[in-house]
């Protein structure tokens, strides 16, 4: 393994195989992703498959899967490590496997022992890349309002409608895909049901992808579901629980998720004008001698050392089965919102030289942009931080207190201790 340099200040939340693993992640994204950045930023429009297939050798899908089942059992504060430190070097390569552990949650929170038994090693040992399909081009972050729609015609579920903006959407093998399955009226807790669709069923498809703003070489697109047949053994956990599903995977790994990939990208935008500012010529020293320049980079590593903290702490306490939805999304809204004020430090300090559509800037600012929607929008988080502000002034229930309320690290407390970190492994 290699040697690992990882700040003091996360010590408290780093075991020794943490940092040997951030060593680990450390050479390989220098190793082997780095050299397929350029490629893939000059395609834009082209989705990578062979970082997804890297990925798939180390067996990072698998990072929180138990060994049981064939995975690494490393826990979140592993799989935080791993997503951050791929994102210093390539924020699309830190999307493609953030966006293939999202579903990972729901399988382990709501796969039946024979789905467990089917996927959960094959999704480790990287045979089966999953997506989770929730966002619909209408609907947007409102998951209640979604159209998409399985009817249950006597022998299967029939699903049709259009997800969009799908991580991994164009090269996952395995969707897990939120419907609605109750009459209008129904509670959003109750109306919804994910189900399992592998790729290749007939009536899955997909336009070509469109270049996007920023995540060059990953996917996130449109997936069209025209009359797809699946067989009630394909049901996720149960009929009306796809709103559980979508919800809690998106708070569980999602929020932390995003959080690691804003952190990474920060870093990168951090390293890059310290040492630019340290090189650039300017009267007779450098740009780094002058003290406004010197009060800019200071806010920036300021903001590093919050969103680093807030970061790994959110994670910790979920390794450690303590409630911590609020902090996990805190996390993943504050550790946007520094990395884009960081990003816009970076571009200034950069000059005019920022500019260059090639140049490792742009691209992290590019990148920085596309943290702020996935696994709910920043207004969605402080929404939900405020709510749970309010319920702690009223304990008694109010009208909005169903399951979109309940703290889902609480809520699986005693499955997630199931699949606790191994002290071993890593
Ligand atoms: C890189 C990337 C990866 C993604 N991966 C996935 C994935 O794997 N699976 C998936 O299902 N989806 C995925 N998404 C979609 C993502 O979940 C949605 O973009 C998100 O839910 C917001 O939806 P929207 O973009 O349509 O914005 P909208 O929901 O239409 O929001 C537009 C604006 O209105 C604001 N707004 C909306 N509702 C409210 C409200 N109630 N109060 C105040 N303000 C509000 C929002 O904050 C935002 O500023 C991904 C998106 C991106 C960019």
């Amino acid at each position: 393994m290699s040697a690992p340099s990882t700040p003091r200040a996360l010590d408290t939340f780093l075991t020794p195989r943490h940092q040997a693993l951030w060593g680990d992640v450390d050479a390989f994204a220098d190793q082997e992703i780095r050299p397929l950045v350029t490629r893939m930023e000059a395609a834009p429009g082209r989705v990578d498959r062979k970082v997804a297939r890297l990925l798939a050798t180390r067996g990072w899908y698998g990072v929180t899967v138990p060994r049981a089942s064939g995975g690494m059992q490393a826990g979140n504060v592993a799989k935080t490590v791993l997503v951050h430190r791929l994102a210093r070097v390539s924020g699309a390569a830190a999307a493609i496997l953030q966006a293939g552990l999202i579903p990972v949650a729901a399988l382990l929170h709501f796969g039946d022992k024979r789905q467990r038994t089917n996927l959960l090693p094959a999704v480790s040992e990287g045979r089966v890349l999953l997506s989770i399909a929730v966002t619909e081009p209408d609907q947007g972050g409102h998951i209640g309002g979604m159209t998409t729609a399985a009817e249950w015609d006597g022998k299967a579920w029939v699903l049709t409608g259009a997800k969009a903006h799908i991580g991994n959407s164009h090269i996952a093998d395995l969707h897990i895909v939120v419907a609605r399955t109750a009459p209008p009226g129904t509670r959003t807790s109750q109306a919804l049901t994910a189900f399992l669709v592998a790729d290749d069923r007939r009536g899955v498809t997909r336009d070509r992808y469109a270049s996007a703003f920023g995540l060059h070489g990953f996917s996130f697109g449109r997936i069209g579901f025209d009359r797809v047949r699946i067989s009630p053994e394909d049901v996720l956990g149960e009929v009306g629980q796809g709103f559980a599903v979508a919800q809690s995977s998106s708070i569980l790994y999602g929020r932390p998720n995003l959080a690691a990939v804003s952190l990474g990208l920060h870093e990168a935008a951090f390293d890059a004008t310290t040492q630019y500012v340290d090189h650039r010529p300017r009267y007779q020293g450098m740009l780094s001698d002058i003290g406004v320049v010197r009060d800019r980079l200071g806010a920036m590593a300021a903001r590093l050392h919050m969103a680093r903290i807030l970061t790994y702490h959110a994670v910790d306490m979920l390794d450690q089965g303590v409630p911590c939805d609020d902090q996990l999304i805190a996390a993943k809204t504050i550790s946007h919102e520094a990395a884009v004020d960081s990003g816009r430090d970076a571009m200034e300090l950069h000059g005019a030289s920022a500019l260059a559509n090639s140049g490792q800037i742009a691209r992290v600012w590019r990148d920085m942009q596309t943290t702020y929607a996935p696994a709910g929008t920043g207004e969605v988080q402080r929404l939900r931080l405020a709510q749970a502000a309010l319920r702690e002034q009223r304990p008694r229930p109010t009208p909005d207190d169903e399951i979109d309320h309940i703290p889902w690290s609480v809520y699986f407390a005693d499955r997630l201790r199931h699949v606790e970190p191994d002290p071993t492994a890593v």
